[in-house]
């Protein structure tokens, strides 16, 4: 599933590649689901306008027109953007051949096509993803965005305050599941939360009342430099990208437990990566350093 550092790594792709480019035509292919707007909204603020920003918020990214809509994308479980115009290809999302296929291939839900030819696609193997489009001043009170916590790589010196504030109303929860609450902190899925919470040496089924503050802030700054490093390592795109046989290139090359059960853990080589149940999700965890602990002991 991509994640923030993936989405950020399509940003600043897009940032470059397609900013000031005029919309020619936009299709929707087989999945009406993938493309919420009215046809007139599309004629009206989408054909004939040129895109003047791309933003993202947690895993969404925010591509906005010169009419003053934007189209929010949401890429949830497989959901990847791939440019392409003669003789260069950009792509990035989920990782798998259509990054670096021929387009549109049977995933492809969306194709905007610029006036120069150049062709953005928005392809999504099992069709949860979606571009919605509304007016950009409504952006922030759309009720996915609104609901959202700091933002992880932001620079907004409160983050730790805010998301201390947070956590701490959810006291009672699991600690990953409470990181993984997009009203917490923002972006964080499952890679990042587990990397993050082996970084702080926190096991992901301790109660958050059971951490101290300095825990719960080494939690956090951990989650932001795995997440830097995975952006530096340029997330998810197709320039790692190697083939669906699970070769993933860089993309996975900087976790330490993030499916790497059964492999001896970097700090402690007679230690093996366990692979646990919590929150519901798979979650992987050096046993020898990430122990619950209890403060009602
Ligand atoms: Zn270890």
């Amino acid at each position: 599933m991509p994640e923030l550092p993936e989405v950020e790594t399509i940003k600043r792709g897009l940032v470059e590649l397609i900013i000031g480019k005029k919309i020619k035509t936009i299709a929707v292919l087989d999945s009406p689901k993938s493309l919420r707007a009215s046809k007139n909204d599309l004629d009206a603020f989408v054909i004939n306008h040129k895109i003047s920003n791309i933003n993202r918020r947690g895993k969404t990214l925010i591509i906005t027109l010169d009419s003053d809509y934007a189209f929010l994308v949401h890429l949830r479980m497989t959901g990847q953007l791939v440019y392409r115009e003669k003789d260069f290809n950009f792509g990035a999302g989920h990782p798998n051949d259509s990054l670096i296929g021929n387009l549109p291939d049977k995933t492809t839900r969306i194709i905007i096509e610029f006036t120069d030819d150049s062709k953005l696609f928005f392809n999504d193997q099992r069709k949860f993803g979606y571009f919605k489009l509304m007016p950009k001043d409504e952006v922030e009170n759309d009720s996915f965005i609104k609901k959202l916590g700091p933002e992880p790589l932001g620079t907004n010196k409160s983050i730790t305050e805010q998301f201390i504030k947070r956590i701490r109303k959810r006291n009672n929860s699991l600690v990953k599941a409470a990181i993984l609450d997009q009203s917490v902190i923002a972006g964080i899925g499952n890679i990042y939360a587990d990397e993050a919470l082996f970084l702080a040496k926190v096991h992901p089924a301790s109660k958050v009342k059971d951490l101290t503050d300095d825990e719960l802030v080494s939690i956090l700054e951990s989650a932001i430099k795995v997440m830097k490093l995975s952006i530096k390592l340029g997330g998810s795109t197709d320039k790692n990208y190697i083939d669906a046989k699970g070769n993933r290139g860089t993309y996975l090359n900087f976790a330490n437990v993030f499916r790497r059960e059964g492999k001896p853990c970097k700090n402690h080589p007679d230690v093996l990566i366990e692979k646990i149940r919590v929150a519901g999700r798979g979650t992987h965890i050096c046993p020898a350093e990430q122990v619950i602990r209890s403060n009602d002991d």
